[in-house]
């Protein structure tokens, strides 16, 4: 196909070059530039190598795909998935620009085909995976044509302090040293620490980036944590009182996803699955059916979701536990893109520590690294780890615990979440605390909390009994008070740091020095509890508010229907045809021509001339019959 766009940016339709607002309303179908982009864009532009961090949903993309048309050749774009790759290419093309991957899907002949066009020019951004870029045929490629920019998208995978370490990543600096004249580089990530965000400096050799981080708050979210005897009961009532509505139910491993699935199909609801056990065929299949509305629920692992966009998922369910905090706000963040009230709940229960434990010590892709580094990449998930299972423990704004993690400043309480939405009494936990203090330092701090836990309780376990530790005068002093209860405090003093675990592979508890003011300064600690275990019932269930304009549903199916036909018929997802969003702004501006079709928003050249016609005139018919 020849590229409507190019021609429009290149032929002076525009008396010269486009300026950037213009490609966004022509091209993209904006009108205005959501917060960051701008500023990045312009850095860009300007020559500057560049880092965007933005959260999910915050609009990476148009970051780099804008600049990519205005600059002179071709820009690459390095990025982690074959799915992301593909999904983000087909979107470009519906959009009327020329885009192309190059990745382990294509075969020999296909992989040099897009080479070939490529050497003639017919394409301006080109996605690759970091596994290609320093083959013989890529290089001696690059020397062939004009590299303008090379990005990287989902730039945390550099950073083995980030959550999705991936040692490929490490070859980009390589290759963007093999260049005579060397591009601009442009990074983006949704989740970023500051040592994640130093790492991606340091490793991807910025010089001299314009950094922008735009803040990290979904409001839209409410954030819960439910520890449920029975995660299955529990899911099933939420899911039958939000019947209508569509979600996201992650499960750590495959057989949870097959189990879930399968309970949830035979009470009857309509839910399909996703894992990377299943093959392509029917992975490609059920996530179209999720994606078509054909099924309004899919249980998943962590490998559904990257690249994928869409924009009326109402609620993201964790049945387990996620490995760390980045991975729960990208995966929970999935929901509400359309802006629209939306649920983040995670059904937590202590198996899933020990689950995420085991994976951790799993060989998982990073065997090319040195002894060394391999230990501290462990080192760091099992922290990460201990800081997601906090979030799961905390009594204080759960949203707070998020953003601060990321940095952010916040006032505290947030009052859409489970816990700000949650009654609690004050307990003095004084003399248990003193207590737990006194064991852990009695047992000179070499051992575990499980050990802790069953010196205070006088267990009678052999190897308690091996070491001498019924000795102690702090045996059995607790031995009135439930494991779990224990285990609460003992939460509760980490949180607070009275006491901190230690990194190594067997991690044991150790007292901070804030910890001698409970021990002999007389402090009294007072530790949140449920005041109804009750009464956070229903605080999850969380009602959407009605839209803000309210749209005439009959023309939204209409136009949805007609939007389905032709995704099913082009075997393009429907979200790409158009967004819900733009379904929504036909609703509100029914268009009847081609010039106020082009007003809508995510209307440009290329889908005026796709799909103008087909959607006038469904709205001008509907008009007519109804308005
Ligand atoms: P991210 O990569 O940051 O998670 P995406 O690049 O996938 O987000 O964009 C999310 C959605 O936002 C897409 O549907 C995109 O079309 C939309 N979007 C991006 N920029 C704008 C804009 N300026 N105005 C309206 N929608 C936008
Ligand atoms: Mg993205």
């Amino acid at each position: 196909m020849e590229s409507i766009i190019l021609n429009l940016i290149n032929k002076d339709k525009f008396g010269g070059n486009m300026e950037k607002l213009e490609v966004l309303k022509e091209v993209f179908g904006f009108s205005s530039f959501r917060e960051g982009q701008e500023d990045l864009i312009d850095n860009i532009l300007n020559g500057r190598d560049t880092l965007g961090i933005m959260p999910t949903g915050a609009g990476k993309s148009m970051c780099y795909q804008l600049p990519a048309l205005m600059l002179e050749g071709i820009t690459l774009v390095v990025s982690p998935l074959i799915s992301l790759m593909k999904d983000q290419v087909n979107s470009l093309i519906e959009q009327g620009i020329n885009a192309a991957y190059l990745n382990s899907s294509l075969s020999i002949s296909q992989f040099n085909k897009v080479l070939d066009n490529a050497r003639e020019n017919k394409y301006k951004i080109i996605y690759i995976a970091p596994e290609r870029l320093l083959t013989d045929e890529f290089l001696s490629f690059i020397q062939a044509v004009k590299v303008s920019m090379i990005t990287i998208d989902e730039a945390h995978c550099v950073s083995q302090w980030g959550q999705d370490f991936r040692p490929s990543y490490l070859r980009i600096l390589n290759f963007i040293n093999r260049f005579n004249e060397r591009p601009i580089v442009s990074a983006f990530t949704a989740t970023a620490t500051s040592q994640v965000k130093e790492d991606i400096i340091e490793q991807l050799g910025l010089y001299n980036p314009y950094v922008l981080t735009t803040g990290f708050d979904r409001k839209n979210l409410y954030f819960s944590v439910e520890k449920p005897v029975d995660k299955f009961s529990t899911l099933l009532e939420y899911i039958n009182k939000n019947k209508q509505k569509c979600g996201i139910v992650y499960c750590s491993t495959r057989k949870t996803v097959d189990e879930v699935c399968r309970k949830l199909n035979e009470v009857g609801l309509n839910a399909t699955k996703y894992h990377s056990g299943l093959s392509d065929d029917e992975r490609r299949e059920n996530q179209d059916a999720f994606i078509y509305d054909k099924c309004n629920i899919i249980v998943a692992t962590n490998a559904f979701g990257m690249g994928i966009d869409k924009s009326n998922v109402s609620f993201v369910i964790h049945y387990n536990m996620p490995k760390n905090i980045e991975s729960y706000y990208q995966e929970a963040g999935r929901a509400g893109r359309d802006g629209e009230p939306a649920d983040c709940i995670l059904l937590y229960g202590g198996q899933d520590v020990i689950t995420n434990q085991f994976l951790i010590d799993q060989p998982n892709g990073n065997e090319m690294l040195d002894e060394e580094t391999m230990l501290a990449v462990k080192e760091k998930d099992r922290e990460l780890l201990r800081i997601m299972t906090y979030y799961c423990h905390t009594k204080e704004c759960l949203r707070a615990y998020i953003l601060n993690y990321f940095g952010e400043e916040t006032s505290g309480s947030c009052g859409n979440c489970s816990s700000c939405n949650t009654e609690f009494n004050l307990e003095d936990i004084t003399v248990e605390a003193q207590k737990i203090l006194s064991c852990i330092i009695r047992a000179n701090e070499r051992f575990g909390i499980k050990m802790i836990i069953d010196i205070l309780r006088g267990s009678k376990g052999q190897r308690l009994l091996s070491y001498n530790l019924n000795k102690l005068s702090t045996y059995g002093i607790m031995s009135g008070v439930s494991e779990k209860k224990i285990r609460e405090i003992i939460n509760f003093l980490i949180l607070e740091e009275y006491i901190y675990i230690t990194k190594d592979q067997f991690p044991v508890i150790k007292c901070t020095k804030k910890a001698s003011e409970i021990l002999f300064d007389g402090k009294r600690v007072n530790m949140k509890v449920n005041k109804l275990e009750e009464s956070s019932k229903g605080s999850w269930l969380s009602k959407s508010k009605p839209m803000d304009t309210q749209i005439d549903d009959g023309l939204f199916e209409l136009l949805r229907a007609l939007r389905n036909k032709i995704a099913t018929a082009t075997h393009v997802p429907a979200y790409i045809v158009f967004a819900d969003a733009a379904l929504r702004d036909m609703c509100i501006k029914m268009p009847t021509n081609d010039e106020e079709f082009l007003l809508v928003s995510g209307v440009g050249q290329a889908k005026l001339l796709k799909y103008g016609k087909d959607f006038i005139g469904a709205i001008n018919e509907y008009k007519q019959n109804n308005v």
